[in-house]
């Protein structure tokens, strides 16, 4: 759908949800298996635009597959490790956003960070990103977490119109990179059949990485397997 199309179908609608898990997002896969999404956001920004080397490194070691949410910011800084990543089989690149905002139809905000004040907002938002990736994947994201992952639920139906899906989750992994190891290690543990673990590849030096390679073999010897989103949602 077009800019003014959305402009013109969303100016009177009233958003009536707010948060991470609103309707029409996805924060579990629709699946009783013993599996497990886990999801890695990169968030771009003066203080987000690292690359967890070691984490990636973990993952293709022990082929665990992934889809990696990455800001327009963050591929600009990053645009090399983004092509490397990109041709990875392993890993399945989503949208993260362009400005790394909470995607709002009224401007609200989440953690500090000023959300989009409208319609029009919201598809700069999402768009930004998807025509970037789509012309450096050859094709458009499937999937769109939010910065923050906070929305509303005219937002997210925005987002679906725009042919894309919302996927938030429901084990936080590693709270914005602030856990330690020890932290990300019972937190991930607690992932359940179904589970969509977020987590963060752009924070070097947090204990994500550590966290990750403590649990990850746990939960693979009590027979999860991990899985990128498009395997279970569509
Ligand atoms: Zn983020």
């Amino acid at each position: 759908m077009a800019r003014d199309g959305v402009i013109a179908r969303y100016r009177d609608v009233q958003a009536s949800a707010w948060g991470i898990d609103v309707p029409g997002v996805t924060t579990v896969l629709p699946t009783a298996d013993r599996v497990i999404a886990l999801t890695f956001d990169a968030c771009g920004g003066p203080h987000g635009s690292g690359y967890d080397h070691a984490l990636v490194a973990f993952l293709r070691a022990h082929g665990m597959p992934a889809t990696l949410f990455l800001n327009s910011r963050w591929i600009d800084a990053n645009i090399r490790v983004f092509h490397e990543l990109a041709a990875d089989p392993l890993f399945a690149i989503g949208n993260h956003g362009t400005s790394h905002r909470p995607l709002s139809v009224c401007g609200r905000s989440a953690y500090g960070i000023k959300g989009t004040d409208d319609a029009a907002g919201v598809f700069d938002e999402v768009t930004g990103n998807r025509d970037r990736l789509a012309a450096l994947l050859g094709h458009p994201p499937r999937f769109f977490r939010a910065g923050t992952a906070h929305c509303d639920d005219v937002a997210v139906r925005i987002v679906a119109d725009l042919g894309e899906r919302v996927v938030n989750f429901d084990v936080n992994g590693d709270a914005g990179a602030t856990f330690t190891p020890g932290q990300v290690e019972r937190a991930v543990l607690g992932a359940k059949p179904g589970s969509i673990v977020i987590a963060h590849m752009n924070h070097p030096a947090g204990g994500t990485a550590a966290g990750m390679a403590a649990a990850l073999p746990r939960l693979i010897d009590t027979g999860f397997r991990f899985v990128r989103l498009s395997e279970y949602v569509w």
